[in-house]
């Protein structure tokens, strides 16, 4: 039995999901092709990821190809609630209301597993965790299942140097059509998208700190430039911060960043990136965001302690009076600012993401019983297929070698 907030509101829900399906050809000709064969057919799968409507076509693909399906989020504050009614509208057991306290989220994540799946759908490893824990009895019919984002992979290649992995995980967040798109330009997009939404302030002119030059942070880094942003980068990789400088960034440590910021951004899947000594040197009416894995890179425990007055300013701005009158302003709790402030990514980029993710779990359906228990990049054909489809979608071709030129590539010297 679904626990969604009001599936009185499945209407605006499926307006949401026939908007994006139709941005989504990958997907819409994946979904036309396990119509036909059906390689999840009496199988169940369980998926933790952000429930709005690009994960709800997603949902839908897994059924067309004979899947029972149950969702959950994967972040209390990124569930769209009108989608999660409308998909339990449809059939589905969807546990999952945005806002939820850390205990009722646990106890989704639980309920989704419950079925003991066959495969599953992580982002950034709540059901992994669970089931390598708590949940250890729901793994009894498990093949594996696809991870989606770099936390949750650094999380993956831990438990497994542990020796502690207890079923295939196929690190989709490495393949080519994911990060390279998903990561630098979604992000960049709607992590944007997402600050301009809930402060309906302007870029140009302001100085935005990004933390992390990684794909995330490079993204927003570029489109923050675009947008005349003047942005400085912090890393405490030597090599991306070379990248950072030469891509015409200014690089410096945090402690001098901090003085100089209006907008800050945290994309680094690390913690306390943003903190103490920071707050205080702060400007007046800074704005900080993260987008990066979970709600600890801006140390907002410290925050919250350190001001002597805190406050919702609007929807998704806490305003944090600090001792001498400056008002520090956290957006969106400090969790990811693009899904819980907006959207996420925007459909075309998800139509990638999601086609590896189903087109992975087809591949663990039947491939499943020769795996060992560690984690697996995702199989080149599998990306080289979602691009040339992508390809096609876009309405764009590009040569390919002759036999000469194969040939010359091929030779030693
Ligand atoms: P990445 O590994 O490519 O980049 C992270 C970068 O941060 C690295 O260059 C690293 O050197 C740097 N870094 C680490 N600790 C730092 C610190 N203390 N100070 C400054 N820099 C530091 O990872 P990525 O793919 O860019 O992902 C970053 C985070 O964003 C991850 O947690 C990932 O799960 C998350 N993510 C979020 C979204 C989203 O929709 N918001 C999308 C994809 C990934
Ligand atoms: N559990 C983590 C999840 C990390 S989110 C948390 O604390 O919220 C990072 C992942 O979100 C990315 O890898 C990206 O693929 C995914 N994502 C971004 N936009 C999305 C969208 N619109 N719908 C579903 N997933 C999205």
């Amino acid at each position: 039995m679904s626990e969604i907030r009001d599936i009185t509101t499945a209407k605006s829900g499926w307006e949401k999901i026939n908007w994006v399906r139709s941005y989504m050809p990958v997907l819409n000709s994946i979904n036309a092709e396990f119509s036909a064969a059906r390689p999840f057919e009496g199988k169940k799968i369980s998926m933790s990821i952000h429930l709005e409507a690009k994960t709800a076509y997603l949902a839908l693909v897994l059924r067309a190809g004979g899947a029972r399906v149950y969702v959950t989020g994967c972040n209390p504050l990124s569930t769209q609630d009108d989608v999660a009614a409308a998909l339990a509208s449809d059939g589905f057991e969807v546990y999952a209301r945005r806002g939820v306290d850390e205990a009722e989220y646990e106890d989704h994540l639980k309920k989704t597993l419950s079925c003991c799946p066959d495969l599953i759908i992580d982002d950034g490893g709540d059901l992994t965790r669970l089931l390598h824990g708590e949940c250890g009895d729901y793994t009894v019919n498990l093949i594996g299942g696809g991870e989606e984002t770099t936390t949750g992979i650094h999380r993956l290649f831990a438990r497994q140097a542990a020796g502690q992995l207890r079923f295939p995980m196929i690190d989709v967040n490495d393949a080519d059509c994911k990060h390279l798109f998903d990561n630098r330009y979604g992000t960049g997009q709607s992590t944007l998208d997402g600050i301009m939404n809930t402060t309906n302030l302007i870029i140009a002119g302001k100085t935005v700190v990004v933390a992390g030059y990684g794909w995330c942070g490079k993204g927003i880094a570029m489109r923050g430039k675009g947008m005349g942003g003047i942005v400085v980068v912090t890393e405490i990789d030597p090599v991306k911060a070379i990248e950072a400088q030469m891509d015409g960034f200014d690089v410096m440590p945090m402690d001098k960043a901090a003085e100089k910021g209006d907008l800050f951004i945290t994309a680094t899947g690390c913690r306390d990136v943003i903190r103490s000594e920071h707050f205080e040197v702060m400007k007046d009416g800074v704005l900080l965001a993260n987008a990066g894995h979970f709600d600890v890179e801006i140390d907002k425990k410290s925050l919250y302690g350190a001001a002597i007055n805190v406050w919702e300013r609007k929807p998704g701005i806490t305003g944090c009076r600090m001792p001498d009158g400056r008002i520090l302003n956290l957006l969106a709790e400090g969790r990811l600012v693009n899904l819980a402030a907006g959207n996420g990514h925007p459909a075309e980029i998800m139509d990638m993401s999601f086609a590896l993710q189903a087109k992975c779990l087809e591949y663990l359906a039947k491939n499943g019983s020769t795996l060992e228990n560690r984690v697996y990049q995702v199989p080149p054909e599998i990306d080289r297929a979602v691009a040339l489809l992508k390809l096609s979608s876009m309405g764009v071709s590009i040569d390919s070698l002759s036999p000469g030129q194969e040939q010359y590539l091929k030779q030693t010297e």
